[in-house]
C-alpha cells in the first residue's frame, strides 16, 4: 500500500515538473526576432515558428499585400485600406505609427490571433511602443548577432536557389579571437536544392543589398535593444556555431521570455 501511494506520489510529482516545464512557454507567445544580414535569422525563426505551431508574420509583406490589394479586392475595400496603401507609397512612416496601422493590420490578420513570431517591425522606438499597447505587448525581442567580419565572409561564400531562394554556405567559417565556429550547409550530394531538388544553385553574394541591410540594422540597433532591454524583454544572442545554435538560442528565449 505505501508502495503505491509512493508510486502514485512519484508520477504526481514528475506531473507537476512537466507542467512547470510546458508553463515556461507563454500562451500565444507574440516574439521579434531582429537581426543583421547572415546571422541565420530566416532559417532560425522559421524552425522556431514550427516548433511552437505559430506562423510568422513578415510585417513587410503585410504592408505590400496593402499596397498590392487596396481597392482592387473586396477584402481590401474599405477605405482604410486606401489611405494607408497611400501612406505606404508615399513613405510616410510617422503616419502609419500615428494611425496605428502596424498593429491595426495585425488585428485584421486573422493568422496572428494565437502568437506569432514577427519579422521586419519594429524598426524604431516609436514603432516598438506601438506594438507594446498591442494585446499586451510582446513576450520576448530576440536580437541575433554576429560580429561584422563575420557577417562579411558569409556573405562571401553565400550560395542561393534560384527557385526556392534557399541559401546556402560553401566554406567553414572559423574565428579563434571570437570564438566563432561555423560549418558548411551545403546542397545535396547531386548538387540539387533540398527544399526544391531545383539544379539551379549560383552564387549568392550581393554585396549592395547586404551593405544596405547591415546599415538599416545599425541605425536601429541601440535604439531597438534599449528599449526592450529596459521593459526586460531583451534576449540577446550570439550565434557562434550559425544555425547549430539552434537549440541553445531555444532555450535561452524560453528561460528569459515573458509571461
Ligand atoms: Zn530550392
Amino acid at each position: 500500500m505505501w508502495l503505491s501511494n509512493f508510486r502514485n506520489g512519484l508520477r504526481k510529482g514528475l506531473l507537476n515538473r512537466d507542467k512547470n516545464f510546458i508553463r515556461r512557454w507563454p500562451v500565444d507567445p507574440k516574439i521579434v526576432f531582429f537581426g543583421p544580414p547572415n546571422v541565420f535569422q530566416e532559417e532560425i525563426s522559421q524552425r522556431f515558428a514550427i516548433d511552437l505551431g505559430i506562423p510568422i508574420i513578415n510585417m513587410d509583406l503585410i504592408l505590400q499585400n496593402v499596397v498590392e490589394q487596396a481597392g482592387k479586392t473586396e477584402e481590401f475595400s474599405h477605405s482604410f485600406f486606401l489611405r494607408v496603401r497611400d501612406m505606404i507609397l508615399a513613405g510616410d512612416g510617422d503616419a502609419l505609427v500615428q494611425e496605428k496601422v502596424h498593429t491595426k493590420l495585425l488585428r485584421l490578420s486573422a493568422q496572428a490571433n494565437n502568437g506569432f513570431v514577427l519579422t521586419n517591425f519594429p524598426n524604431d522606438k516609436a514603432e516598438a511602443e506601438t506594438l507594446e499597447a498591442y494585446k499586451g505587448g510582446i513576450n520576448a525581442f530576440v536580437h541575433i548577432s554576429l560580429p561584422d567580419d563575420i557577417l562579411v565572409d558569409i556573405e562571401e561564400n553565400k550560395m542561393t536557389c534560384q527557385d526556392c531562394g534557399r541559401n546556402y554556405y560553401t566554406e567553414t567559417i572559423h574565428n579563434h579571437e571570437y570564438g566563432i565556429h561555423i560549418d558548411p550547409f551545403g546542397p545535396s550530394k547531386d548538387g540539387t536544392c533540398h527544399d526544391c531538388g531545383s539544379a539551379s544553385i549560383t552564387d549568392g553574394s550581393d554585396p549592395i543589398r547586404f551593405e544596405k541591410e547591415l546599415e538599416n540594422y545599425k541605425a536601429n540597433k541601440e535604439e531597438l535593444l534599449s528599449f526592450y532591454d529596459h521593459y526586460g524583454l531583451l534576449v540577446d544572442f550570439e550565434v557562434k556555431r550559425g544555425y547549430d545554435d539552434y537549440d541553445k538560442l531555444k532555450k535561452k528565449i524560453q528561460y528569459g521570455i515573458k509571461h
